[in-house]
Order: C-alpha cells, then sequence, then structure tokens
C-alpha cells in the first residue's frame, strides 16, 4: 500500500482498469466469480451478435432487467475513491469493462468505456442512437424505421472495441507510470492487454480478492474488495 501510493504520489500519468467486480459491493453480479450471470446464462444467446440475429427480444428482455439493476444500484466507496484519484493526478484516465455507467454517476471524467454502456441503444443498419432510460428499450421499438434493429450499444463477445476509445485506452496505459487493475479477472481481451502487453514499464498494481489471469506478473497485490482498498489508498495518498 505504502509503496504504491508513494508511486502514485510521483506519477504524472496513471491508468486504472476496471471490471465488473468493483460493481460488485454496489449488489451488482459479475460475470466469472460465484454467483456470476455466466454461471446460470448461456453466453452465446445473450452477448453476441448470432444470438442477437436469433431472439433479439431475449436479448433485450436480459439487458432491460440488466439496464433496471444498473440503475437501482449506487456507487459505492470503490468507484467515488478513483474519481477522487482522477482530481489528484494530472494525467488520470479510467478505462472500464462495465457497461453500468456507475463510474460516470460517482464523478469520473476522465473515463474511457471500452464496452460501452447501456445508457443507449444503437441501430444495426444506420447506426442511430437512442437513449434508454429505467425500462430500457419496449418491445415494438426493437425494429428500427430504417428496416434495421436497435441493439444494446454495447461491445458483445466477438466484436471489435470502438477504435477511437481503444486507441486512447492504448495512449494512456503507454505513457502511464502507474497502473493499477481492480476487480478484474483479465482474461477478456483485449482490455486486459492494458496491464500486460501495453503497460511498458509500469507499475502495476492489482486490487482483487482472488488471483487472476495476470496476478503473478503484477508489481503489487492488494487482496481485498474495491470498496475497502481504494478508499485507504486515497486516506495513504492524502496524508503524503
Ligand atoms: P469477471 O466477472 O470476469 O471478473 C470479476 C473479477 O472481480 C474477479 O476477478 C473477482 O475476483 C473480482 N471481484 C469480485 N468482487 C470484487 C470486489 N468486491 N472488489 C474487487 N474485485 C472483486 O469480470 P470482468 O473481468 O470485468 O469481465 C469482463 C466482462 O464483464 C466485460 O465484458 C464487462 O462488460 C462485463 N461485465 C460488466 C458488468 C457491469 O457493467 N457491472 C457486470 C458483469 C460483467
Amino acid at each position: 500500500m505504502d509503496e504504491l501510493c508513494d508511486r502514485l504520489r510521483a506519477a504524472t500519468s496513471v491508468l486504472a482498469l476496471t471490471g465488473a467486480g468493483i460493481s460488485a459491493e454496489s449488489g451488482l453480479p459479475t460475470f466469472r466469480g460465484t454467483g456470476g450471470l455466466w454461471r446460470t446464462h448461456r453466453v452465446e444467446e445473450l452477448a453476441s451478435p448470432q444470438g442477437f440475429a436469433r431472439d433479439p427480444r431475449l436479448v433485450w428482455a436480459w439487458y432491460n432487467e440488466r439496464n433496471a439493476a444498473h440503475r437501482r444500484a449506487e456507487p459505492n466507496a470503490g468507484h467515488y475513491a478513483l474519481a477522487a484519484l482522477e482530481q489528484r493526478i494530472s494525467d488520470f484516465t479510467l478505462a472500464t469493462q462495465n457497461v453500468d455507467s456507475l463510474h460516470m454517476r460517482a464523478g469520473s471524467r476522465r473515463l474511457l468505456e471500452l464496452h460501452g454502456s447501456l445508457r443507449t441503444a444503437r441501430c444495426t443498419g444506420c447506426e442511430q442512437r437512442r437513449p434508454l432510460d429505467s425500462l430500457g428499450l419496449p418491445e415494438d421499438a426493437i425494429e428500427h424505421a430504417c428496416g434495421g434493429y436497435l441493439r444494446p450499444d454495447i461491445v458483445w463477445f466477438g466484436e471489435p472495441l470502438p477504435s477511437a476509445v481503444w486507441e486512447r485506452a492504448v495512449e494512456a496505459a503507454s505513457r502511464a507510470e502507474v497502473i493499477v487493475v481492480v476487480g478484474t479477472s483479465a482474461v477478456v481481451y483485449p482490455a486486459a492487454a492494458l496491464a500486460t502487453h501495453y503497460a511498458g514499464d509500469a507499475f502495476v498494481a492489482e486490487i482483487n480478492p482472488e488471483p487472476t489471469a495476470i496476478s503473478e506478473r503484477v508489481d503489487c497485490l492488494l487482496r481485498g474488495t474495491a470498496a475497502e482498498v481504494l478508499p485507504r489508498i486515497v486516506e495513504t495518498f492524502d496524508r503524503g
């Protein structure tokens, strides 16, 4: 903890990379952990372009439920701590794999949503976007006027990341002196590569209660939950 905070204080450029685990303490299930969404749902039916082509109504029913759960949830102390770090570090970037908007609601502004968000739907035909509210997308709106289908505005398995967002994330990883990885199993690529392949000689710290695919390669492991450990980092940072 002390070494990480010394390095954060000395750093000009910092990247934080987050995954589903940071929202676990807000009551949102992760994908792969205990109680994770992939244990109870079939990925290929719900989170792939093929699944959507097969049954867009089923896919929307699931994402409408998830969207409602995101909006009922509140950011936790981990989300707020990352927003606080952004205020203290001149070049701070937060890249998240989450689509729940909790970082934005906690006040993070230098935010790259690598996998999109459920704030909007996007047309498969004309790419037009439509904002979603807490009710999500009604069934009678799935077919768009242009002949395409409105789909969740997120990145599904097998799809490329939006190139502008990805390029900014790679640049942030390449110039970062410290990379803090929170609540991700680090098995979904290319996002995980930000903390490995693109990390250069940055000091990489991992915050996670469980070992992950990158635990053996990082410089510093803080075993604990995001809402416990991240506020302690801000406190230690401020104590100088
Ligand atoms: P994952 O489910 O693969 O891994 C979650 C990780 O979080 C695990 O390593 C687990 O040990 C850790 N974790 C669990 N509780 C934690 C806590 N309280 N504090 C810190 N860490 C904790 O999730 P991932 O790596 O983000 O997988 C990537 C995919 O999951 C992305 O595509 C993302 O879009 C999607 N996802 C997003 C949400 C969301 O938006 N809230 C929810 C589920 C999945």
